[in-house]
């Protein structure tokens, strides 16, 4: 197999994999996602619990090899393969992801699954220790970053087990830890795009205040920019004196947030300073 193009490292021990779709808790008439089942370690256990296994494999190799698995068998009904990337894969219903993926597809694959609709129930997912470190990372310690701050505000995000390289085979050169997310449902309404935008100046140096983050070179001329636009958008005369540098100031002294750090400010924080900028059209 084609370890290092698909990173193939297939998970052999048997107890790990049925950890994996038990902290899933499958109701038997759920429809599960499998991104990635190589040669069906996961899947067959998840047939089990399941009505419907959906699974997305780039190889076609391994989509023969787990196809074959199930050949003649119950299950063989209930399994649905589609062959392709899973980034560009155009997805079907499913109410829970279940997935040991190649870490390369991490990001992409967590927030896809977080803007697919309807709201998935659970997502149990395997992850390079580092990455699933970060995703459930806390305000305040050193593993909190933009992207925990992303992810969390739209998913509970729960480390669930550590899993050694000694339980693939090829052995990776990386330690995996297996995460749970529980996405909020109904989703928080907010766009993305401006609440990651945000997220973007302020984690860019997170250990300084908010303040000296929209100092950064390029921040004030991007904000001032968009704000025109929108103030064209939506009619709004713009003074002769508008000053983007006395605005932001404004905003971030009346928000209470200028002397904040990204590195201690809670998903809440940051809606409300985003809210601050969203009230004055920025
Ligand atoms: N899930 C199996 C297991 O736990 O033993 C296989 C794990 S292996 C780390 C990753 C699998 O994902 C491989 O079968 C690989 O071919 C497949 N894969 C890699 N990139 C993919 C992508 N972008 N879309 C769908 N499948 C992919």
């Amino acid at each position: 197999f084609d370890t290092e193009r698909f990173g193939q490292h297939i998970l052999t021990n048997p107890a790990v994999a049925q950890g994996i779709v038990d902290k899933a808790n499958l109701k038997p008439t759920d429809v599960v996602l499998e991104v990635g089942p190589g040669t069906g370690n996961l899947t067959v256990r998840i047939l089990q619990a399941s009505r419907k296994v959906v699974a997305v494999e780039m190889d076609p190799r391994m989509a023969a090899e787990v196809q074959k698995r199930v050949l003649g068998k119950p299950e063989q009904k209930k399994l649905e393969i589609i062959l392709g990337d899973f980034v560009k894969a155009d997805l079907p219903y499913f109410d829970v992801c279940i997935s040991n993926t190649p870490y390369q597809i991490s990001s992409p694959l967590v927030f896809k699954l977080l803007s697919h609709r309807p709201v998935i129930r659970t997502a149990v997912l395997m992850f390079q220790r580092e990455f699933a470190l970060r995703l459930v990372a806390t305000p305040g310690s050193k593993m909190w970053c933009r992207l925990a701050a992303n992810v969390q505000l739209y998913a509970k995000v729960e480390h669930i087990m550590k899993v050694g390289k000694g339980n693939f085979r090829p052995p990776p050169q990386v330690e995996s830890s297996v995460v749970r997310l529980s996405p909020r449902d109904p989703p928080p309404q907010i766009r993305f795009e401006e609440f990651d935008g945000l997220n973007r100046i302020i984690f860019s140096r997170m250990n300084k205040h908010v303040r000296a983050c929209f100092g950064a070179k390029g921040v004030k001329e991007m904000l001032e920019k968009n704000y025109r636009t929108w103030c064209a958008e939506n009619g709004k005369i713009i003074e002769d004196d508008f000053d983007i540098k006395e605005k932001v100031e404004q905003i971030l002294v009346d928000s209470t947030f200028a002397d904040s750090r990204a590195a201690k400010m809670d998903v809440n924080d940051l809606l409300k300073l985003l809210a601050a900028f969203n009230v004055e059209g920025m």
